[in-house]
């Protein structure tokens, strides 16, 4: 593992003797980055190779970690964001310098708005060269343009430093709110050459990286007042509660309780949708007609109306309590009447021990409300999701995956799209903690594959890719890398022929219309390209029958799901967003 150099001044014989007396054992820039890293339990790097980290990404594997090469590096960088969700360890991205670091940066930035614990490794050009502006190989001040879109940023210049910054890095992606950081190592740091055992020395093990935060008892006191007086009390579980792992305490802590609670989306399966205290399908009278409203590791930003307006019924009618590791997430939107700040573990608990023999569990009038709304809306979908004709509208092909994930439950549901994320969200149940991965709190397309090849390598698990086929066109190319891989990832495009929909025209009658593709396209050929199997069906049995062979097997697989491409509005759910011309030119 280390090198042994020769010292240039002396004859192979002085060396000898040397050497024989006291031998001088040498380890580099690259060695040290490896043995950090190894050090902290880091054993995974998603990457795509390159100047000047191509040997480190060899010598890694070499020392036994797990490194995965992309076609892309923001597919690497959302699988290195989407491990650190799923195993509270940073995930791992390494990128070449300049447009490869900038590549994974979206990712990076994208991982800091989510709370995902990720270190993105860049390696970058000569600093004297870069500072003076002169025209570098990839020249590009990567530290300065990192620096505003994550949450913490480092760069080494010393070897014998580089076990400090990886500590630097690990600290600040895990601890308080998690987030992004950026680590830049210039190319001449992996050959920079120390002694072996001052190496050694030099490196950190983190303790405690994540330390529990616990919340003041007065806090918790005033939440459960809160509570207490509450008559129509809601729990909103987010994404932060899906990644604090505290599964047994929050599923407790709802029980107890007896009060409704709605998943975010990324916490769907915290408890099984199928709850009998699940309020999903209720969430719009959930929304409305709550009193109290108990946040749990969920940001009152966009996705939750930013806590006011219609969906939140009259104005004054809420009062919220949050609990956060962020203090200053707090009264971010609305007021916070009982603000818990610490890990959700520890706030759950205490509020839990806080219940006591006291607690008489959520008025009955209004859980029962809940109950016969959520009875009233599926008997309502149910319909719509046992047809089985061709075409195939959003609803049908999704009844067929809801059965595939109830019967599969431990399967991993990966979806990003429009309608194809809006309704898979609302239509497939989810009956396990950390299964169900989308696009976040930015909402954004192209996270699909790289969540995928990360799932799968994280957890053996097989994996159920959902996919527009708008939002698959993002990250499609990384086809190649599960079937390099061999990773059990069975990708379903929602093919209607666009984005929303593929029946748009030029009104010029010149081109293609803005948001359609080419019709018919055969998406399964790109799988069937590198070995993996592709299929395309026409109808819900047919995409049922297609999955099941997919996760009975293992093989890497694309079925390519036929769409009406009528079927489909607008950005999905979101239309609203949409800003809207009034000029009419004729
Ligand atoms: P969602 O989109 O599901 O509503 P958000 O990403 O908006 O979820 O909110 C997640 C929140 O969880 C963030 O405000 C983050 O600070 C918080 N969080 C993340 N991890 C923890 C933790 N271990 N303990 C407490 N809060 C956490
Ligand atoms: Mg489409």
């Amino acid at each position: 593992m280390t090198v042994v150099a020769k010292k240039l001044d002396m004859s192979a014989a002085d060396v000898a003797i040397a050497d024989f007396y006291s031998p001088t054992e040498l380890t580099d820039g690259f060695h040290l980055v490896i043995d950090a890293l190894k050090l902290n339990g880091i054993d995974t790097i998603y990457g795509v190779p390159g100047i000047p980290i191509t040997d480190l990404g060899r010598m890694a594997q070499a020392e036994g970690m797990r490194v995965l090469s992309f076609r892309h590096e923001q597919n690497a960088g959302n699988a290195a964001a989407i491990a650190g969700f799923l195993t509270k360890k940073p995930g791992i991205c390494l990128t070449v310098s300049a447009p490869g670091f900038l590549n994974g940066l979206t990712a990076l930035a994208n991982a800091t708005t989510n709370c995902f614990p990720m270190i993105l490794i860049s390696g970058s050009s000569e600093r004297e060269i870069v500072d003076l502006q002169q025209g570098d190989y990839e020249e590009m001040d990567q530290l300065a343009i990192a620096k505003p879109l994550c949450k913490a940023a480092f760069r080494v210049l010393h070897a014998c430093d580089i076990g400090i910054g990886v500590a630097r890095a690990i600290r600040a992606a895990v601890s308080g709110r998690p987030g992004g950081v950026y680590l830049d190592l210039p190319a001449k740091l992996f050959a920079q050459v120390i002694d072996a055992q001052h190496g050694a020395k030099s490196l950190v093990k983190v303790i405690d990286a994540a330390p529990a935060q616990l919340p003041a008892p007065t806090a918790i006191a005033r939440a459960l007042d809160e509570l207490r007086n509450a008559k129509r009390p809601l729990i909103i579980l987010g994404k932060g509660a899906a990644y604090a792992q505290a599964d047994d305490v929050v599923r407790e802590f709802v029980e107890r309780s007896g009060i409704p609670y709605v998943p975010m989306s990324m916490a769907k399966g915290l408890l099984p949708d199928t709850h009998p205290l699940s309020a999903g399908a209720a969430r719009s009278t959930a929304l409305k007609d709550s009193d109290v409203v108990l946040l749990v590791g969920a940001r009152l930003n966009w996705l939750l109306s930013h806590g006011k307006g219609k969906a939140w019924g009259e104005p004054g009618s809420k009062r919220f309590i949050q609990i956060d590791i962020e203090p200053r997430e707090m009264d971010s939107n609305v007021e916070i009447v009982a603000p818990v700040v610490g890990d959700i573990g520890s706030c759950v608990s205490a509020l839990l021990d806080g219940l006591g023999d006291g607690w008489k569990g959520a008025p009955a009038e209004w859980v029962e409300t809940i109950r016969a709304k959520r009875e009233a809306n599926i008997a309502k979908m149910a319909p719509k999701l046992m047809k089985n004709t061709a075409p195939m509208d959003f609803h049908s092909a999704l009844g067929a995956l809801r059965t595939v994930i109830k019967e599969r439950p431990d399967a991993i549901l990966v979806n990003e799209g429009a309608n194809t994320l809006d309704l898979a969200r609302g239509i497939i149940d989810m009956y396990q903690p950390r299964k169900r991965l989308d696009v976040g709190t930015w909402g954004i397309m192209g996270i699909g594959m790289g969540f995928a090849i990360a799932a799968a390598v994280e957890t053996g698990k097989p994996v159920l890719a959902v996919e527009g086929d708008s939002a698959f066109g993002f990250s499609g190319m990384e086809v190649e890398t599960i079937c390099r891989y061999k990773l059990p990832i069975c990708i379903v495009i929602f093919n209607n022929n666009g984005i929303y929909r593929g029946t748009d025209t030029d009104p010029t009658g010149r081109d293609p219309a803005t948001t359609v593709f080419v019709p018919d396209s055969r998406y399964d050929r790109m799988m069937e390209a590198f070995g993996g199997v592709g299929a395309q069906v026409f109808t819900p049995d047919e995409l049922k029958r297609a999955v099941d062979a997919a996760m009975d097997s293992g093989k890497p697989t694309l079925i390519n799901a036929v769409i009406d491409p009528a079927a489909g509005s607008e950005s999905g759910n979101i239309g609203s967003l949409n800003p809207q011309s009034v000029i009419k030119r004729k």
